[in-house]
């Protein structure tokens, strides 16, 4: 999925996700054409696809962003309201948008594993602890809410706030004789980086629509 160079816009380009993402992306030679971060903009080209990951607070303009320039969107903002992915579907009537709330591979497969083997677990208790950055707004994670929807089941959830973890999320299943704990842990944010640099060349060969990032990965086969 690597062989293209990408001329890309970039929402939150001075966080810690638009840092990596520039880092990334600038080693396959990925041009940054649009960057905007709070009360700044810097427009050099018409960009093919534009990436956010900024805040809840953005949405709108990015949206009407992507309808002027005709881009696609790649968007990782969490916490994201009802009200936002209204939008983010109406956007879709025009160009491919994808979402997700966690563009790392592993946790891919860890809901996969969840919404497969769930049901082995039907009598057990269940709990998640999911740990982030002390900076991180939203609690619980974006990614907490998916591995729970994966599960089909209400599972308490502890959040920690520490340090400068990048992202740890653990499902924990317990009977009264044995426990089993399955935990991803995102080592850097490149985890995060490659899944977006995937999803935004899966928007250059989709025409409209809304899109996973579990429907990138299938079209990687
Ligand atoms: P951050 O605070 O380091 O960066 C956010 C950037 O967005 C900041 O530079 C901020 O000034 C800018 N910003 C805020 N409001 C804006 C606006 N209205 N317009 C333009 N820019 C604006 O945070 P981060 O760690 O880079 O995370 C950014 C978002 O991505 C968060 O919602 C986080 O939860 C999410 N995230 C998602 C994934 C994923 O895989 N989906 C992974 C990591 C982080």
């Amino acid at each position: 999925m690597s062989e293209r160079n990408l001329r890309y816009g970039l929402i939150g380009a001075n966080g810690k996700m638009g840092t990596e993402i520039q880092s990334y992306f600038s080693l396959f030679g990925d041009v940054c054409v649009f960057k905007k971060d709070k009360g700044f903009s810097e427009e050099i080209e018409t960009p093919q696809v534009i990436i956010d990951f900024s805040s809840p607070d953005a949405v709108f303009e990015t949206v009407e962003l992507c309808k002027k320039y005709g881009s696609g969107l790649v968007i990782g903002t969490t916490a994201l309201m009802q009200e936002h992915f209204d939008a983010l579907h109406e956007l879709a009537n025009y160009v491919p948008v994808v979402q997700s709330y966690n563009f790392s591979t592993g946790i891919a497969i860890l809901k996969r594993l969840l919404k497969e083997y769930g049901a082995y677990f039907e009598d057990w208790d269940a709990a998640m602890v999911e740990i982030h950055h002390n900076q991180k707004k939203d609690a619980p994670s974006g990614t907490a809410k998916i591995l729970k929807q994966a599960l089909g089941r209400e599972v308490p959830i502890s959040s920690i706030r520490v340090g400068g973890v990048f992202g740890e999320h653990t499902v924990i299943f317990s009977n009264s004789g044995e426990t089993i704990e399955l935990t991803h842990r995102a080592l850097s944010r490149r985890a995060f980086a490659i899944g977006v640099r995937n999803a935004a060349l899966f928007v250059l060969t989709k025409e409209k629509g809304f899109y996973s990032y579990d429907d990138v990965l299938a079209s990687a086969g």
